[in-house]
């Protein structure tokens, strides 16, 4: 029986990262896709601390030569197109200091085939197999059973199973992790297509460049996408709740550009060619979150244990940073420096959480009280915020930053407000009014 050190299931962005971080470390993964690259996924906005990931594995060249266009920040509009600021990107240089930066916004099905080759061409292995089960003995994750494209099946073995399985949350569905919930921007519906032909900024200003991502808020759950994802092409997406579109009564094509040219003027203005270059695409009730995701034998990344809300455009960098994490704690099992009694990754879970509490906050705010959201991001607490959106999430550096301190005690009263609504409704003289 051959037993791989490392499988890692997925080979999107968070896969292939983390394939590409183990080799570093001198560990050979096998990638099980089931997919051939390039294939078709949304998600093509980049934050700028993924772009110094990328860059720092060597793949900055590669993915300049895609020509992707460069992204220097995002330009919001608010209702009706009214009170538009704009949110560039920041890194921190040696001496600390904020200063601009860029990244891409990409074509995800080259992006992802360039990622995916790179880890292949350094050394990972890849079976095109589609996982069925996971195998379990015990209470420990050993390996995978999986079906070739010619309808074999075979058990792979290994010491640690990755589960980079993204929105199909692998190991959730199988129940190897606790539960699966949904999140708090569940029961809403993005819609989505490329445009040819699209109106894009010009101007000499980092906040008019042609490649910075366009985001139109419109009322609470209500938003657009307008995403340069090469030359010609631009990604538009419409997200709603899901009352609004069944409301509606129409195909998600006719929504769709019934929403591109209604939702709000400065989107429409930018569409004068209506003309789908691919069909439109839904994807119902994105967010949710999974329980105990780590344990003997395993670890999930990325969208395979939670997503929140794509506005802040965080999934990637989700992915390819728990990836990261997660290199180093296999590589220190495998070397023997973590107990391999009990779960010898479960201090993984909070360091995750804590980032994503982060950016659950964020976007909490945003939905919650969007002009606290626009006072503390754009100009109260701006440079702490821009911290934030950069992707200093993690640890200290998102514990004690008084944007993200700010954020949450937002967000802690309208969670107490919930909880009090919550219980008056649950009063027994309310159940009674509410029965009569
Ligand atoms: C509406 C919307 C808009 C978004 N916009 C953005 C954005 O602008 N920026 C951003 O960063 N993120 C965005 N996201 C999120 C982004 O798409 C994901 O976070 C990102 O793709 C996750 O990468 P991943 O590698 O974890 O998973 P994926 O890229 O989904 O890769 C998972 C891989 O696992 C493979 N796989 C799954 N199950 C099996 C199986 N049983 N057997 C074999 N292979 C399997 C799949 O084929 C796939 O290739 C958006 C999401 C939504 C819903």
């Amino acid at each position: 029986m051959k037993k791989h050190p490392v499988i890692i299931l997925g080979g999107g962005p968070a896969g292939s990262v983390t394939a590409m971080h183990l080799l570093q470390r001198g560990i050979t993964p096998l990638i099980v896709e089931r997919h051939d690259h390039p294939r078709y996924h949304v998600g093509e906005s980049l934050t700028g601390a993924t772009a110094v990931t990328l860059k720092e594995l060597g793949l900055g060249p590669a993915i300049e030569a895609q020509r992707y266009p460069i992204k220097h920040g995002a330009v919001f509009y608010g209702p009706e197109g009214k009170n538009d600021f704009w949110v560039g990107l920041v890194r921190r240089n040696e001496q600390n200091v904020q200063v601009p930066t860029s990244t891409w916004n990409v074509m995800r099905s080259t992006f992802d085939k360039l990622l995916f080759d790179a880890a292949l061409e350094r050394g990972a292995q890849w079976i095109k197999a589609r996982a069925l089960a996971p195998l379990v003995k015990d209470d420990a994750v050993i390996g995978l059973k999986i079906e070739t494209p010619d309808g074999a099946t075979d058990n792979l073995y290994s010491e640690v199973l990755i589960d980079a399985s993204g929105c199909a949350t692998f190991l959730a569905n199988h129940k190897v992790t606790g539960r699966k919930v949904p999140g708090s921007s569940d029961k809403q519906i993005a819609l989505f297509s490329q445009f040819a032909n699209t109106i894009r900024d010009n101007g000499s200003e980092l906040h008019e460049q042609p490649g910075n991502t366009l985001l139109y808020y419109q009322a609470k759950y209500y938003w657009a996408w307008f995403i340069p994802v090469s030359e010609e092409l631009t990604s538009v997406g419409v997200v709603f709740t899901s009352d609004y579109f069944k409301k509606a009564r129409m195909t998600k094509e006719q929504m769709f550009l019934h929403e591109c040219r209604h939702m709000t003027p400065v989107l429409s203005k930018r569409l004068p060619d209506l003309t789908l270059q691919e069909p439109v695409s839904a994807i119902p009730n994105f967010s949710y979150q999974v329980y105990n995701y780590t344990g003997k034998g395993f670890i999930c990344i990325g969208d395979a244990h939670r997503f929140i809300d794509p506005i802040f455009a965080y999934g990637v960098y989700f992915g390819i940073q728990e990836g990261l994490f997660a290199a180093d704690a296999v590589a220190q099992f495998l070397s023997g420096e973590r107990n391999a009694n009990g779960n010898p990754f479960a201090d993984l879970e909070p360091l995750f959480e804590e980032g994503s509490d982060v950016v659950e906050d964020v976007v909490g705010v945003l939905w919650e009280y969007p002009l606290a959201f626009q006072r503390i991001v754009t100009w109260r607490d701006k440079e702490p915020s821009l911290d934030l959106l950069s992707g200093l999430i993690y640890g200290e550096c998102g514990r004690n930053n008084v944007a993200r301190i700010a954020l949450r005690k937002l967000m802690a009263t309208k969670e107490a407000e919930r909880a009090a609504l919550q219980q008056r409704d649950h009063e027994p003289g309310n159940i009674e009014l509410a029965v009569a």
